[in-house]
């Protein structure tokens, strides 16, 4: 159990990275807050998505709440904070995951598109970032913050010239809250997912040829499940990870060393 008796957040965790994520803080022992986006199912007032992912949290045994929130909006952060906070009492992770990636050629991106980009994986992460090392500087017990960047950051896509930038500036954020937060035993690391395989990436990866291509291009031959992200956000999260801060981890089965 290597988070034992740790609060952990997961935004963006009804699905894919997060919600594997989410499920394997609280198989390792966490209590766990998921948080995703309200995208409510009129017929029924619920998100299914959200709620079949609390199911499956609470099944492990462990406590856990979700919280429908846009980590877009700037009060969401601490309002998640103060939830955690209210039910289990502190919090000891952030896992900042929620994002979006809508495929789009350069040309035809609209300022809605760029903006709405910008503010949910970018500003979101950010405000997250910042209350949740106000609260673990309060606790004084220190703490561990991983954003979910991505290999595009290191890398160009044409049809993602509006999501790239997003993630490398999650990437630079969490080598400046190491160096902030550093000095209150506070770890920030981000975590860069190749070509993982979800809902955000289906269509993309429904193309014709499009998937085998991946699979030819990455040394360990396959395309990435969110499981194989979530092991590295648990030992992140995890005292395993003591002396790491300020670190990158790519999850990408390769790709970026075979990227020429
Ligand atoms: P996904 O399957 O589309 O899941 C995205 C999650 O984020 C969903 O739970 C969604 O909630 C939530 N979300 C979206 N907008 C939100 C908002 N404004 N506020 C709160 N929650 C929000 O995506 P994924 O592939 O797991 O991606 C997770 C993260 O990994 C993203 O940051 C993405 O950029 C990054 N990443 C993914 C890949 C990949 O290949 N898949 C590669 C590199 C990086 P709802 O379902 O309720 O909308």
């Amino acid at each position: 159990m290597l988070l034992s008796g740790k609060v952990v957040i997961v935004t963006g965790a009804s699905r894919g990275i997060g919600r594997a994520t989410a499920l394997a803080c609280a198989r390792e022992g966490a209590n766990v807050l998921l948080n995703y986006h309200p995208s409510y199912d009129a017929s029924s007032g619920r998100d299914a998505a959200g709620d079949e992912a609390l199911a499956e949290l609470n099944a492990t045994g462990q406590r856990a709440i979700a919280v429908a929130a846009d980590v877009a909006r700037p009060e969401t952060a601490q309002l998640l904070v103060d939830a955690a906070v209210a039910e289990f009492g502190r919090l000891d992770a952030l896992v900042a995951n929620a994002g979006i990636c809508e495929f789009c050629d350069l040309l035809e991106v609209t300022p809605a598109l760029l903006t709405r980009t910008v503010e949910v994986n970018l500003l979101g992460t950010f405000y997250l970032a910042q209350a949740a090392g106000r609260r673990m500087v309060s606790q004084g017990q220190g703490g561990s913050i991983i954003a979910m960047s991505s290999i595009s950051a290191l890398v160009g896509g044409g049809r993602q010239t509006h999501y790239t930038p997003t993630k490398a500036g999650v990437h630079s954020l969490m080598q400046s809250c190491a160096v902030a937060l550093g000095p209150h035993g506070i770890r920030c690391n981000s975590v860069m997912p190749g070509t993982i395989a979800t809902d955000l990436n289906a269509k993309d990866l429904a193309a014709p040829g499009k998937a085998a291509y991946m699979r030819g291009r990455i040394p360990l031959g396959r395309l990435g499940e969110p499981a194989d992200v979530a092991s590295v956000c648990v030992f992140l999260a995890s005292d395993l990870a003591r002396y790491v801060t300020g670190a990158s981890v790519l999850v990408d089965g390769g790709l970026f060393v075979n990227l020429q």
